[in-house]
Order: C-alpha cells, then sequence, then structure tokens
C-alpha cells in the first residue's frame, strides 16, 4: 500500500516508536477493512480471468469537479446559513490522550531537510455558510505540495464534497477547527467547550464511513480515496489562536494534538497585497515552521500569494509537509506552550470582549427567532469523561 504523507502515515510513525493498545487497535482495524475490500475486487478479477468491469472501482472525481469555482468563494450569510448541531454517535474506541500545550512549531534535527507545514483554516461562524477557495487548493494539487486544512465541524457539513475531496487526496490531512469557532478561551460552559470538541470529530468521522462506502478511487488512481483519510482527525486548532488551561485539558484529553503557528501570514487582514503577504510569510519562516492561511473566503489575497511564497520557498529549498508528518519527524523537538497567542505572549486575549458580544449576538439571534438549537447527543464511550 502506498504510504502518505500525514495521518496515514503517523500511524506507520506511532507504530515504530512504541504505539499504545488503541493505535495498534486502529491499525488492526484499518488493515482489515482494506484487505476485505481488496479480497473483494481481487476476486472479481480471478473469476472472470480479466479486470471486472462492474467491480472495477471508479475515480471519485473528475478533474472538473476538482476545480475551482469562483462562486464557492463566497460567504453566506444569516438564517438560510443556520445548521443544527450532530447528533450520532461515535462508533470508534476512547482516543489516547494527547500531551497538553499548544504546538506553535518544531525544532527539527541537523540532518532533516527543511520541513515546513503549511495550514489553511476552513473557519464558519454561526450563522453563515463560509467560503471554499478552491483556487488555493489547485494551487497546491498542481505543484504537489502537501498541506493542512483546520476545518470547522460546520464547515464540513455545509462543505461535504469538498470536504471528502480534501479528504482523499493524497497531498492533504484535515484537522479539527472546533464546531462553530467559538472562542474557547472565553466559552463559559463545559458543555459549549465539549461540543465544539466534539461535534467535529464526530462529523468528520461520520464523512470518513461515507466516503469509505463509495468505494472510489483518489485522483492519483492508485488507492481508494478513503484510505488517504484517517479516520479520526488527530490535531485541533483555536478559533482566534486563543485558548485557556481548561480549553487545553479538555483538547489533550480527546486525543488532540493542539497545533498553532509561529508565522501567521496575515492573510484574512483586508489590504494586505498578495506580495506583502508573501513577503511576511518567506522572511518569518526557518525550518520547521508552521504557517498560517485561510480557506474560507478570508483569506483575499491568499491565492495570489501562494504561487510567490512556493517558488521562494522551493528555491531556498524547503520541503512541504503535513503539520502531522512535521509533528512526528524523527527527532523532532516540539515548541509546545502552556498558553497560546499569535505573535506574542497575551496578544489574542484582545478577542475576549469581541468574542462575548459576539456569543451574545448568537444568543439573541436564536431567541428572536424562536430556534432552539437542538441539544447534541454527543456523549459515548469513546469519549473522556465530563469536563475534563
Ligand atoms: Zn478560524
Amino acid at each position: 500500500m502506498t504510504s502518505r504523507e500525514g495521518t496515514v502515515d503517523s500511524s506507520s510513525k506511532a507504530e515504530v516508536s512504541g504505539a499504545s493498545q488503541e493505535e495498534i487497535h486502529r491499525m488492526i482495524v484499518r488493515r482489515q477493512i482494506r484487505a476485505g475490500v481488496l479480497a473483494f475486487f481481487a476476486a472479481g478479477m480471478i473469476a472472470t480471468g480479466a479486470p471486472n468491469a462492474e467491480a472495477s472501482p471508479k475515480v471519485c472525481w473528475s478533474p472538473t469537479a476538482l476545480a475551482h469555482k469562483p462562486s464557492l468563494k463566497e460567504i453566506k450569510k444569516g438564517d438560510e446559513a443556520y445548521r443544527p448541531k450532530p447528533r450520532w454517535m461515535s462508533v470508534l474506541p476512547p482516543p489516547t490522550r494527547a500531551p497538553v500545550g499548544a504546538i506553535r512549531r518544531v525544532e527539527l534535527p541537523v540532518e532533516s531537510p527543511k520541513l515546513i507545514a503549511l495550514t489553511f483554516d476552513l473557519c464558519e461562524q454561526p450563522y453563515e455558510i463560509a467560503g471554499y477557495d478552491g483556487a488555493i487548493v489547485d494551487i497546491l494539487r498542481s505543484r504537489d505540495i502537501s498541506a493542512t486544512f483546520f476545518a470547522g465541524g460546520k464547515w464540513l457539513q455545509t462543505h461535504e464534497e469538498q470536504a471528502f475531496q480534501l479528504m482523499g487526496d493524497p497531498l492533504f490531512e484535515l484537522g479539527n477547527h472546533t464546531w462553530e469557532h467559538r472562542n474557547l478561551r472565553v466559552v463559559e460552559k463545559p458543555s459549549e467547550l465539549r461540543d465544539e470538541i466534539r461535534g467535529t470529530q464526530l462529523v468528520y468521522e461520520r464523512l470518513w464511513s461515507r466516503l469509505y462506502k463509495r468505494q472510489c478511487l483518489a485522483r492519483d488512481e492508485k488507492n481508494f480515496a478513503h484510505e488517504y483519510a484517517s479516520d479520526r482527525l488527530s490535531l485541533f486548532r483555536f478559533p482566534f489562536g486563543a485558548c485557556s488551561p481548561g480549553a487545553l485539558e479538555a483538547v489533550a484529553a480527546h486525543g488532540l494534538h493542539a497545533i498553532q503557528w509561529d508565522v501567521s501570514s496575515g492573510d484574512s487582514t483586508p489590504g494586505l497585497t498578495a506580495e506583502q503577504i508573501a513577503k511576511g510569510v518567506v522572511n518569518g519562516v526557518r525550518p520547521g515552521s508552521i504557517v498560517l492561511f485561510h480557506a474560507n473566503g478570508r483569506g483575499w489575497k491568499t491565492a495570489a500569494a501562494l504561487p510567490i511564497i512556493i517558488d521562494q520557498l522551493t528555491r531556498q529549498k524547503y520541503k512541504f509537509v503535513t503539520v502531522s508528518t512535521l509533528i512526528h519527524t524523527p527527532g523532532a523537538k516540539r515548541d509546545i506552550r502552556p498558553i497560546c497567542f499569535d505573535n506574542q505572549p497575551g496578544d489574542t486575549n484582545r478577542y475576549d470582549l469581541f468574542s462575548r458580544q459576539l456569543h451574545r449576538t448568537y444568543e439573541d439571534f436564536n431567541n428572536r427567532r424562536n430556534i432552539i438549537p437542538p441539544k447534541p447527543e454527543l456523549r459515548s464511550s469513546r469519549f473522556p469523561a465530563e469536563n475534563p
């Protein structure tokens, strides 16, 4: 089986470095599923002496289906964008705890190539349907650049086909960016904190099982699309880059590595030109860096800046990898902090007041329209104890 950088690869690395019982269980289940699927198609070939036309898996998406569509970049607001929370249960075993703390970058061993991880947030707030900037994805695919996308659970639900395409791509991996982009530093109710983390885990797992059922090939036509996607998310990114000690603990208890960045592209700031974004990123990175961008329609000039960044960093011999590959690089030392910040400690605290006002606006919205958000059924044996 062809390996991939990222989530699937990280399982293999866990196997080498001493996997937990649960990781071993997952690997066994995955391999059993793969073996079963391959045996099924092999049986079709043996019976006819030739590839069985009916049993031969098809490619999931044509190049046209994968290509950028400008209308998808638009952000829609208001009632029509309302989406209920997920209500299904997880079938996976409980996750292994992750280390507590926010990873900003890694220090690579001296013999390592100059690895760097580009990350793209797919944030979606309540009462909006955020965009999907396929132009960014087209550039990454055409230049064979690995990347990590941090998706909101609600975004995954409103962009299912794009989510499948990212999950099933050999270059990409997905991470959890909360359910609806609440600021977890100021979320007061433990149930809200829990739902922001679990909602995304669950919607992703449901998507994975649906991608698995499709039994179609990834664009490389070598493997099934679902084989390029981890069956659960193992990375997490805090909205606003803001966290509290309780939120860091909750994320770790859910088996998630909290991933921040050491270089912010500033691409969500209107008015920054592509050249300014590119200059900031190229001057800011060093080997082991994690760079923040947006692919939800709020990266205003990201698609224009990206080719400049890729060209210049490639010339400097950088290699682009997923965050999973970066943090699991043998010998890499993670820069893991007990606090979250953008450039300097304390700088994301400025969102506290704004976020509290935003949360009140959402509640008012519900009250005015008599919308009672459905109580999510997110408890299951696979999750850690309440209010960690
Ligand atoms: Zn975000």
